[in-house]
């Protein structure tokens, strides 16, 4: 055993992610609930059943930022520099805490989008709360993330799931089903509604109509986002009266905070341009 107990290696292991680069690093079971069954090739235009050693444990869940004055330029060519990036560094991070672990010889399989649903095991590793938009909004870094995973056996601490008061604030605002161009995203309370194949079944949640979505992206030949760029708690959190307003739109003054993000016009797209003057 390398580490004396589980507490410490989680420890250890958050210590190298941050190293590595990480912005947000959780630790949950590996929970098959959230494992794609099987794997497509566009290659070979097949699918085979998903491989993973036996024996895992434990999933680690990182996040890495994206910037917001990218993301303000959404939707755009330039805003998908901010996804890109988010991904490039995800992928940094996972392979080399993969390697790391199995250097101190345990299974460590690195992923990003692949082999399992991100969001559930985020939400489980303690990295944020589900939004309306489908997507996972943490604490710092808001709904602006992309998300990376490491399944491993090496015994590892794990984290609770957090609340800071999100699904209460997405009851009263709407501005991601709003402001979404193909009505992908739902209007009514969390259900069981299932839009299509891609959706899971079975959960409860607000489900983002996925195929609609990625129309869009293929008809604008670009990423959309604008579920991020709209959403109230994308705000930039270096400047304190934001992360003051944030904090307030936790408790009964939530809907003054909604009205204030409307009058202040917060979420108006930036013109490309005013990014990238040329
Ligand atoms: S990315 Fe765009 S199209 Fe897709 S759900 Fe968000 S707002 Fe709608
Ligand atoms: S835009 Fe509003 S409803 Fe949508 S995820 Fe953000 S806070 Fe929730």
């Amino acid at each position: 055993m390398v580490f004396a107990t589980p507490e410490e290696a989680a420890k250890d292991v958050k210590h190298v992610a941050r190293a590595f680069g990480a912005n947000r690093v959780g630790i949950t079971d590996f929970d098959r609930r959230w494992l794609y069954k099987h794997k497509f090739s566009d290659m070979s235009k097949q699918s085979k059943a998903q491989e993973l050693p036996e024996g895992l444990t434990s999933v680690i869940v990182v996040a890495q930022a994206m910037d917001y004055e990218l993301v303000k330029t959404v939707p755009s060519a330039l805003s998908g520099a901010a996804t890109g990036l988010g991904y490039s560094h995800d992928a940094m991070v996972v392979l080399s805490l993969a390697q790391y672990i199995r250097n101190l010889g345990y299974e460590a399989v690195a992923s990003m989008n692949d082999t399992a649903l991100a969001i559930p095991l985020a939400i489980k590793a303690g990295l944020g709360e589900y939004g309306r938009n489908g997507l996972l909004i943490t604490p710092d870094y808001r709904p602006r993330v992309r998300l990376g995973k490491v399944f491993t056996n090496l015994p590892l601490a794990h984290d609770q799931p957090l609340s800071f008061g999100v699904k209460a604030f997405c009851d009263q605002c709407q501005k991601c089903s709003q402001n979404c161009p193909v009505g992908a995203i739902p209007k009514d309370a969390p259900t069981k509604l299932q839009h299509n194949q891609s959706n899971i079944k079975g959960v409860k949640k607000w489900t983002v109509n996925g195929e609609k979505c990625f129309s869009y992206w293929a008809a604008q030949n670009s990423d959309c986002s604008i579920c991020i760029r709209v959403c109230p708690y994308n705000k930039d959190y270096r400047k304190w009266w934001n992360r003051l307003g944030i904090k307030l739109a936790a408790t009964s003054l939530r809907s003054f905070m909604l009205w204030l993000d409307n009058k202040l016009k917060f979420g108006k797209r930036q013109q490309p341009k005013k990014w990238w003057p040329l």
